[in-house]
């Protein structure tokens, strides 16, 4: 996967210019950016995967509650641009990220009282990289 899709969820929209610089200096490459809202019907379609769990209300209810940024993001340097951004962000736990990889994006931005406010999203696999980076930029031909 030379391509992955990057949510800055809505708990960290007002960090968004210093996540993205963040990024950068990491090594990626913004091939398109979009700033959106989702309704939850939207949300609902995105999270597909999702909607049989627990917390799947939550979930839907929080990336639908504000604004987001999606980015269609390369990388410069490693050829596994859906790997390489998963470790950049850190564990979806905001707590272990923040014990465990201080240093990573969702340790630094994320709410270690809530487990859907993690402040990042990164496809799980190039199939889903293809999926998500469709669903917010379908005039990109990958
Ligand atoms: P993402 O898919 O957002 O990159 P992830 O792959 O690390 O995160 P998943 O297991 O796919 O985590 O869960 C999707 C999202 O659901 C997480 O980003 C998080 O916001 C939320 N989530 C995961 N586990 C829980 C939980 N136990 N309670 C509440 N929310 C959760
Ligand atoms: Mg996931």
């Amino acid at each position: 996967g030379r391509r992955t899709l990057a949510i800055i969820k809505p708990d960290a929209y007002k960090h968004a210019d210093e996540i993205i610089y963040a990024m950068k200096k990491h090594g990626f490459v913004v091939v398109q950016e979009r700033r959106v809202r989702l309704s939850p019907e939207q949300a609902c379609l995105f999270y597909g995967e999702h909607l049989q769990k627990v917390f799947s209300s939550r979930l839907i209810g929080h990336l639908s509650s504000g604004p987001i940024v999606a980015l269609c993001i390369a990388s410069a340097h490693c050829p596994n641009t859906v790997a390489a951004w998963r470790e950049i962000m850190g564990p979806s736990d905001v707590a272990e990220a923040a014990a465990l990889f201080p240093n990573s994006l969702r340790a630094k931005y994320g709410n270690t009282g809530d487990q859907v406010k993690n402040a990042l999203h990164g496809s799980h696999s190039i199939e889903d990289a293809a999926r998500e980076i469709h669903f917010f930029f379908p005039e990109i031909i990958l």
